[in-house]
């Protein structure tokens, strides 16, 4: 989702007649997007703001830019502690970024912080604004910003505010849109996906339906008798999935106490909705996701992703571990390994927990893990974790995958890589036809824990997206 916003920033910038730069010293407007969810987020901020003072000392008219999360946390402390910044921007207000730099030109230093999104200011989602997409086949859509959860390690819900859902009409525009750019692959971006809508269908009428309950709800939720206030993620799913020329849709992130019967069933009966849940488990020990409020049990994830095995062929499974959460036992990681040897994961993000200023997790300092028992627990997890997602790939040796070229491989320049529908990276050797955006028939060859490795069969579809025509702003008079 920070990348997202770093595109939509980008997307501003540009139509208002900036270009990229080559590099930070050819630079006229540098902007830091910070995400403080990352360990050392604040440290990060801080030393590459000391980096960029010497620059700015040698061209005082550089002017350099805060935003994102980290901004929404601190404020006023980043200027306080790095003066020669010009501007400070938080979550809520990044459509307000190139007002702001040309207001500090003016006026000095600027800091814009909102507290929440202004109710129906569309403009605040990312998504809603200008785009610089490094990809063309590719899109992220934001379809709901902020989150009404209260994990105990986590930032979001007091950086990004409640969640908010984007109108249904909007993003169903949007996708289309997208279709005719030639973009094929859409991800869903949310704090918590499976949600969405739920704030959208609770204010609407029930009763003589107007265009405006219409767009902001959609008209499968219209077109249903019972119009109950619910999460419109399946509805979006596949009215998404079934806009032509889309052949991918993916999501991230969606909440296990929130995936629901009707989700699943969106997934495997929408074709384009790609076989590939990535279901964040955290902790397998009943009393640390008690304590990490997460609102489900070892017993009730595993039931979930036996479901949606169960109803979505060849579904690959993902998620994120945390060791060492304040007062986990060697009982509560025990409790971890057996459930995450039951769910059998395609692969996983495993973090030592790391107490992030401002959650309820950073009080719990009296009950904080050794710091080497925590690294044993998560070698021990990790190893775990690459055996199942080697067994996982081995497995699909020999089979024929569709995968979506992304562009030359990082691991060597006669290889591209690719994606299989089921997320997974596939390494395959480099052929003229296979332009980034083209869909090809690949036998698998090989596997590692983390990649496979083909052979091209076929190529499927090339990519049909139209060069990109720079938008540009009004000429001020
Ligand atoms: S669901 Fe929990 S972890 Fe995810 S954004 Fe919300 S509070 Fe954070």
């Amino acid at each position: 989702m920070n990348e997202h916003d770093s595109e939509r920033i980008s997307g501003l910038l540009e139509a208002d007649g900036m270009v990229p730069a080559a590099s930070e010293e050819e630079a006229d407007v540098i902007v830091l997007n910070t995400c403080c969810i990352r360990e050392n987020a604040d440290n990060r901020l801080y030393g590459a703001l000391g980096n960029l003072k010497t620059l700015k000392s040698e061209r005082p008219e550089l002017q350099i830019a805060v935003g994102g999360c980290l901004a929404q946390k601190d404020r006023e402390l980043i200027q306080k502690r790095a003066k020669h910044v010009d501007v400070v921007f938080g979550t809520h207000n990044v459509q307000n970024a190139v007002k702001l730099l040309k207001k500090s030109q003016n006026e000095g230093p600027v800091i814009e912080i909102l507290e929440e999104i202004v109710e129906g200011d569309y403009e605040a989602f990312p998504s809603a604004l200008p785009i610089r997409r490094e990809v063309d086949h590719r899109a992220w859509m934001t379809i709901q910003i902020g989150c009404d959860n209260t994990c105990t390690y986590c930032i979001v819900p007091s950086v990004r505010g409640p969640e908010l859902s984007r109108p249904f009409g909007q993003l169903l525009d949007e996708a289309k849109n997208f279709a005719l750019q030639g973009v094929t692959e859409i991800t869903l971006l949310g704090q918590n996906v499976n949600s969405y809508g739920r704030d959208l269908t609770k204010n609407l009428k029930r009763n003589n339906l107007s265009d405006f309950d219409i767009y902001q709800a959609g008209s499968l939720w219209a077109n249903d008798e019972n119009r109950r206030i619910k999460p419109l993620f399946g509805d979006l799913l596949k009215s998404i999935g079934s806009i032509e020329g889309i052949q991918r849709v993916r999501f991230i992130s969606p909440h296990p106490k929130d995936l629901t019967l009707e989700i699943v069933d969106a997934m495997s009966t929408t074709g384009s909705v790609c076989e590939h849940l990535h279901l964040p488990l955290q902790s397998g020990s009943d009393s640390i996701l008690s304590a990490m409020h997460r609102g489900y049990t070892g017993e009730r994830f595993l039931t979930k992703v036996q479901q949606a095995r169960s109803e979505i062929q060849d579904l690959s499974v993902t998620t994120d571990l945390i060791v060492g959460f304040p007062g986990e036992t060697e009982d509560d990681f025990e409790d971890t390994l057996e459930v995450v040897a039951e769910a059998s994961f395609d692969s996983a993000y495993t973090f030592i927990f790391s107490q992030r200023p401002g959650t309820a997790a950073a009080e719990m300092d009296s009950k904080f893990i050794d710091h080497d028992v925590a690294v044993r627990r998560y070698e021990t997890l990790r190893h775990l974790v690459n055996r199942s997602a080697l067994l996982k790939h081995k497995e699909r040796i020999g089979r024929m995958e569709e995968v979506l070229v992304e562009g030359k491989s990082k691991k060597g320049t006669d290889l591209i890589t690719a994606r299989t529908r089921q997320n997974k990276v596939l390494h395959l050797e480099s052929h003229a036809e296979l332009k980034s955006g083209t869909y090809a028939q690949v036998e698998v060859t090989d596997a590692t824990y983390n990649y496979l490795v083909g052979e091209l069969r076929e190529v499927i579809a090339v990519p049909t997206h139209r060069k990109r025509i720079p938008v540009m702003a009004e000429q001020s008079a």
